[in-house]
């Protein structure tokens, strides 16, 4: 699987800082609120898990999963809910935890629909945000880290269902999918 990897983009210790950082940040920001962390599956899983370990305040989980990229290294734009929430998010404070932000287009839609079903506020914390593959206008509040629009895997994120237990967050060899 290593030898799959052309380089560490984001390393383990990184990723710590990461959610020691937002995790801290959160739950200063929240102090108060009903925080309801809302984790979209698969790709989450890693992060949610660590980072949830860092809030210090109240908080409910919960979790959808929705796919924009059918096994593809580019995102088709066709968002889809493959498993809805199973509560209401009427009047609550809602923090979407993702992997990555790439077009922008799986956030954005599934913030303007929380928002649609009468959230209190929707706001997004990524762990790696690719600002160079915007389409569409979408910022999230907390963000781990930035980087180049390169195709990345591991700590939750996958090429073809694989790589996501690797420890870091790495650049794929390109002719792995170009094979
Ligand atoms: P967006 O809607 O912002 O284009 O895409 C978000 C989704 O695309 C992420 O949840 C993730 O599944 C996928 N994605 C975007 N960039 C990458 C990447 O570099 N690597 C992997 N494995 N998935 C990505």
């Amino acid at each position: 699987m290593q030898n799959d990897i052309k380089y560490v983009l984001v390393s383990e210790e990184k990723i710590d800082e990461i959610n020691n950082r937002l995790g801290a940040l959160i739950s200063k920001d929240y102090q108060g609120k009903q925080l309801l962390v809302v984790g979209l599956l698969k790709g989450c899983v890693p992060f949610m898990s660590d980072l949830c370990k860092k809030i210090t305040i109240p908080m409910e989980v919960e979790y959808m999963s929705v796919s924009s990229y059918h096994g593809n290294i580019s995102s088709s734009g066709d968002v889809k809910i493959k498993k809805d929430l199973d509560i209401s998010v009427k009047d609550r404070d809602i923090l979407i935890v993702e992997d990555i932000v790439d077009t922008g287009q799986t956030l954005k839609t599934i913030t303007e629909l929380l928002k649609y079903r009468g959230a209190r506020s929707v706001e997004v914390a990524t762990l790696i945000d690719k600002p160079e593959g915007r389409v569409v206008d979408f910022k999230p509040k907390y963000v781990g880290t930035t980087i180049p629009k390169e195709f990345v895997v591991g700590y939750g994120l996958d090429y073809n269902e694989l790589y996501r237990n690797l420890p870091y967050i790495g650049v794929l060899k390109e002719e792995i999918y170009n094979k």
